[in-house]
């Protein structure tokens, strides 16, 4: 492609025409920050009539280290307890009657050997109960926020001091680590999985205002929410596409511990969404290798070849086709979408391809090329930077970053410009016909079918269609 010579004129923002069309301000500042399930969070905070103490969770969600947002319910526990510590670091006695448990929580920076001596264990049993500890788990995987629950044993007598008997912390929901002191003085240490019982949860909403309203009021947690996204990124464009009255049901699994706490949410294993009257709905499918997709009831893949959009998080801010310059007057074509996202998003392999371009290009700035097949090319300008190892020639599959939304080139403010070109002119990325991905034929698609058959007897058991009723399943 010659492009060196066409003159750019990037306007990152107000020339948009349609975007943003049915989203409120504050989902916009959603969008633009890529904060979904936080800010998701909060608003589902304050909308809930099912949590106890929902007051103040913006602050407690701001504090949180990690950026995944599992369900609420399941963090509002951890939060108030982190909430409770801010004060003084310790969580508070509630031992039985020989033993004090304090619960310490993991600052940036903090090493677990630290963590014990802030805790007052002396040096040499947090030595003791560390290396016991490194046996099944690497101490270097401590990350902030983590909670860390001392046990001390009183004395008989009441009058000596406590001696430290170990410690445990979970370092993902469904898992335990204890570490106890043996009657000897060393220690032993022991990972323990926590079964989850897995059960089948139906959400459905209708869209009035925005999607994150319809998905707060219907109780559908951040991490579904995302998930739903991303399974119809590739037909839909959340930002343009949506209309009041657009609909979507959605059927995931939930994993909840012996007492009951939601800790996984998801997979979805259907959903359905209706959009301007057009219902599509996508199965999950696990192939006997373990790879897992979505496919339509005939067994077409949800994903097309291509997405439309290969940031996340994005609002249009400028739309393929002729625009007016606002200073000079005269009018040129836009040969591509801008998608106006945070300096330093990433940018995403729009399909499977080997890398024709990396380099300055004029007024594209870091430019990237990726060719996909015979017929389709994928343009990306104005990035920060290139991602490590992407360079001409280096095979990249969808999905994949290639690199960081910048400003470089002619650019009036951080944005993607994104070029789909059909032998070699560009096209409309979201209005060209997409070349379809992959479909399931003779044994797998016989397979898809047993497992989609499956499902919906599972989900014939859910009868109340408010997507309150729960029924729970082993499997
Ligand atoms: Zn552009």
């Amino acid at each position: 492609m010659r492009r060196d010579s066409v003159t750019l004129l990037e306007q990152a923002v107000g020339n948009s025409r349609r975007g943003m069309r049915l989203l409120p301000l504050a989902a916009a500042a959603i969008l633009l920050t890529g904060g979904t399930s936080a800010a998701v969070m909060g608003s589902m905070a304050q909308g809930s009539v099912r949590l106890p103490e929902a007051t103040g969770d913006r602050t407690a969600a701001a504090e949180r280290p990690a950026p995944s947002a599992p369900d609420l319910q399941a963090e509002l526990p951890a939060r108030n307890a982190i909430l409770a510590g801010a004060a003084g670091d310790v969580q508070g006695s509630r031992g039985a009657r020989d033993v004090e448990r304090r619960t310490l929580k993991v600052r940036p920076g903090d090493v677990l050997m630290g963590v014990l001596k802030r805790g007052g264990v002396a040096p040499e049993k947090a030595a003791g109960a560390l290396k016991a500890l490194r046996a099944v788990w690497d101490p270097r995987r401590l990350r902030p926020g983590q909670r860390i629950t001392l046990r001390h044993r009183r004395p008989a007598d009441g009058l000596s001091a406590p001696r430290f008997a170990g410690f445990s912390l979970e370092p993902e929901r469904t898992t335990r680590l204890t570490v106890r002191r043996r009657p000897d003085g060393g220690f032993h240490a022991r990972e323990s999985r926590k079964k989850l019982e897995h059960r089948l949860v139906r959400r459905t909403g209708t869209i009035r205002t925005s999607l994150y309203a319809a998905a707060s009021n219907a109780d559908l947690p951040p991490a579904v929410l995302d998930a739903l996204m991303t399974l119809y990124s590739y037909k839909v464009d959340f930002q343009r596409d949506l209309q009041p009255g657009d609909r979507f049901r959605v059927v995931y699994k939930q994993g909840l511990d012996d007492d009951g706490r939601i800790c996984r949410n998801g997979p979805i294993i259907k959903a359905r969404m209706v959009f301007s009257g057009e219902p599509m709905t996508a199965y999950r499918y696990k192939a006997p290798d373990g790879d897992t997709q979505y496919f339509n009831a005939r067994g077409e893949s949800v994903r097309t070849a291509l997405k439309r959009t290969p940031v996340d998080g994005a609002r249009i801010s400028s739309d393929y086709g002729k625009r007016r310059h606002p200073i000079q007057g005269y009018t040129r074509m836009h040969t591509g979408v801008d998608f106006a996202v945070a300096p330093g998003t990433p940018i995403q392999a729009a399909g499977d391809g080997v890398i024709e371009e990396a380099r300055w290009n004029g007024g594209y700035g870091r430019y990237v090329e990726i060719r996909h097949n015979a017929d389709f090319d994928t343009a990306y300008a104005h990035m920060q930077r290139f991602a490590d190892g992407i360079h001409p020639g280096r095979r990249v599959e969808q999905g994949e970053i290639i690199g960081y939304v910048g400003s470089t080139g002619r650019s009036t403010g951080p944005h993607l410009h994104y070029e789909i070109q059909k032998h070699d002119k560009a096209v409309n990325p979201l209005e060209v016909e997409m070349p379809a991905g992959r479909s399931l034929e003779g044994k797998a698609l016989a397979r898809f079918k047993r497992q989609r058959k499956a499902i919906e007897k599972r989900i014939a058991r859910l009868t109340d269609d408010e997507g309150h009723t729960k029924v729970a399943s082993r499997d």
